[in-house]
């Protein structure tokens, strides 16, 4: 019998009536005769409130607590899609990330999963349940909940996907697949059939919100085949897979399969450190160890003889860890002083298309300027070019880019 692992997002499991309409989504897998795992988000902004609720009592809430905290979100959905399911006359079961066997390397709040053991899973499988599985959480080396980093839930289904050897793992969420650019934005955005792990990579690390990088990563890592669709009908949305499908037509590759943005960035810039061996070896160093994610770097922009400026783009939810680890490497002498700035966002375009097609960075540069907006930051890879422009243009350059290469 086939495996299939569907996960529903918090926006799918927001109220009773979309519990309900869950339930009967994944009842018709089973009538299909699929053995099938659920993986659940916590529901609505179930995990922002919480957030909220502990900034109350604290700025800085111990991470341990935090993810004791956050981990209940979960507890209440598996529990009450079990309920729902029973009530349409399922036999189901709600397992915690503990019970489902998610070993986590114990780093709070942004853990890794190191394995699955799915005993568990499989047996209750085999006894016929629909097995519903908590997303985000997983059990540290010493005994510890922790979890995994938000919007963690779609790796948590990635894993066991992988884990049990499905054939497909389904993210059921509130769009009804991967576009071209974020619709919301752009009018004129159109869904993609499919796409690469490699562009959804880029897709998704540029803010295109749909799927945790880190899901998609290790999809491709195992060849697990994603398709992202909405849980409010039933059409086909987006497969993500390593092989696009050309129609038949295997030169036709899109040379741009997307524009993306991400508006939760920061720039931190180190004043007048002094040019010398070992410098960004310290600098990264310490942020790596900090569990900060650094993109998009540039040293060298000369001030004098022997210091430069280091800037480097970061995530805005990790503001707090740059500034302490950027003020102390101050107070220690290694540069003059440091500024954070929120004010500016990341447009991209993204296509795997352009490998061998050359004149796309051109391109890009060229629509941007047009528009009169300054580029602040460039870094490109072999199937992404990203700029750095103020924040309050980054919706006028996705949609200019957008008309250019896709419109
Ligand atoms: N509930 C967690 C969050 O809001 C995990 C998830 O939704 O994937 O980040
Ligand atoms: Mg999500």
């Amino acid at each position: 019998m086939s495996i299939v692992v569907m996960k529903f997002g918090g926006s799918s499991v927001a109220n009773p009536e979309r519990i309900r309409r869950v339930a009967r989504r994944v009842g018709e897998a089973q009538d299909e005769g699929h053995q099938v795992v659920v993986i659940v988000s916590a529901m609505g902004d179930t995990t922002d409130d919480l957030i909220m609720l502990s900034r109350e009592l604290s700025a800085r809430p111990s991470r341990r607590e935090m993810d004791m905290l956050l981990s209940t979100g979960e507890q209440q959905s598996i529990a009450l899609l079990a309920i729902a399911l029973h009530e349409y006359g399922y036999k189901a079961i709600s397992l915690t990330g503990l019970q489902a066997g998610y070993n986590t390397d114990g780093t709070y709040a942004v853990s890794r999963i190191c394995n699955i053991d799915s005993s568990r899973v499989r047996k209750e499988l085999d006894e016929g349940n629909i097995v519903v599985v908590a997303g985000f959480q997983g059990l540290s080396p010493n005994g510890d909940i922790t979890t995994l980093g938000r919007g963690g839930s779609d790796t948590s289904a990635v894993a066991m996907a992988i884990e049990l050897q499905a054939d497909m793992c389904e993210i059921y969420t509130d769009v009804d697949g991967v576009y071209t650019a974020d619709p919301r934005l752009v009018k004129s955005a159109l869904k993609l059939n499919t796409i690469s792990y490699d562009e959804m990579l880029e897709m998704a690390a540029m803010g295109a919100g749909v799927l945790h990088p880190r899901s998609v990563e290790l999809a491709k890592q195992y060849g697990m085949t994603l398709h992202v669709r909405t849980s409010f009908d039933h059409r086909l949305g987006t497969i993500v897979q390593e092989v696009t499908d050309m129609n038949g037509e295997l030169e036709k590759e899109m040379v741009v399969a997307g524009v993306a943005h991400d508006m939760s960035v920061l720039r931190a810039t180190l004043f007048n450190v002094p040019d010398q061996p070992g410098l960004a070896s310290t600098v990264f160093g310490r942020l790596a160890q900090d569990k900060v994610n650094v993109d998009m770097i540039i040293q060298g922009s000369k001030t004098s003889d022997d210091k430069q400026n280091l800037s480097f783009i970061s995530a805005r939810t990790d503001a707090d860890k740059i500034e302490q680890a950027l003020g102390e490497m101050v107070a220690g002498g290694l540069g003059e002083k440091f500024e954070l700035d929120d004010s500016i966002a990341k447009v991209s375009v993204v296509g795997a298309g352009m490998i061998s097609r050359p004149g796309v960075a051109a391109k890009t540069f060229e629509v941007i300027s047009s528009l009169g907006i300054n580029i602040d930051m460039i870094s490109t890879s072999e199937i992404k070019i990203s700029c750095i422009v103020p924040e309050a243009d980054a919706a006028k350059a996705v949609r200019a880019l957008h008309e250019a290469f896709l419109g």
